[in-house]
């Protein structure tokens, strides 16, 4: 009889100890549900990505050398790795996929290419420290960056399709220009403003993404060939 009662109580205590280690790990989620803000949801279906471009192969071949002017006006392309697409990103738990132009605030920021405007935060609203703490810590638990928390760290953004699965992402901007979703730019066109929304410990600057299908620019270089192939992008 008493060693009945024992399991019981034993399988009572196993029972409460299981749910309180539940909570921590479903505290985040949680807390992200309850004051999550407005923000434009990443686009689907709004590119024109094929499967053929969006292979490994394509994430750094040449079909691109040439075909972008610089973003900001007389801005010299970084050769600090750690502002290249690659550098580990500790903080998330997450991988650079970008190249970072270090800027003034306000700063003009153009369009790299001619295309169409498929993405621009015309309403948006950034989130709080506590949401993103919320959502780093999640990142860190998980061993990689969420793609929604990664998207709420570029912050403000505008997203221009250049054609057969080209798409460039120009992030943390202060502000963005009257564009339309559909509308056609030219390469050069002012798309926005520098600014250090969605991640403002990193100090104002442009965060551009060359992305081919869903792989980034980059991807699978290191060191000077990276050096190289990010400055064979752009015209000189
Ligand atoms: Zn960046």
């Amino acid at each position: 009889m008493i060693r009945i009662v024992l399991a019981i109580v034993a399988v009572a205590l196993f029972g409460a100890a299981a749910v309180a280690a539940s909570v921590p790990s479903a505290r985040p989620a949680d807390s992200a549900a309850i004051s999550r803000p407005r923000y434009t949801p990443i686009p689907t279906t709004a590119t024109s990505l094929s499967p053929d471009v969006g292979d490994r192969r394509a994430r750094s071949d040449g079909r691109l050398y040439g075909r972008f002017v610089l973003p900001i006006e007389g801005a010299e392309l970084p050769a600090d790795l750690d502002l290249l697409p690659g550098a580990p990103r500790d903080y998330r738990a997450g991988i650079h996929e970008g190249i970072d132009f270090p800027a003034d605030p306000g700063t003009p920021v153009l369009a790299a290419a001619d295309g169409t405007v498929i993405r621009v935060d015309a309403s948006f609203l950034d989130w709080t420290r506590e949401q993103q703490d919320v959502a780093l810590f999640e990142a860190m638990q998980l061993g990689y960056t969420p793609a929604p928390t990664l998207d709420r760290i570029r912050g403000r953004q505008v997203w221009i399709d250049h054609g057969r699965g080209v798409v460039t992402r120009y992030a943390h901007l202060s502000a963005v220009a009257e564009l339309s979703v559909g509308e056609r730019v030219t390469a050069g066109t002012v798309i926005g403003a520098v600014g250090s929304s969605g991640y403002p410990q990193g100090g104002p600057h442009l965060h551009l993404e060359v992305r081919i299908g869903d792989d980034y620019f980059g991807d699978g270089l290191s060191g000077d060939a990276l050096v190289r192939g990010i400055s064979r992008l752009f015209r000189s």
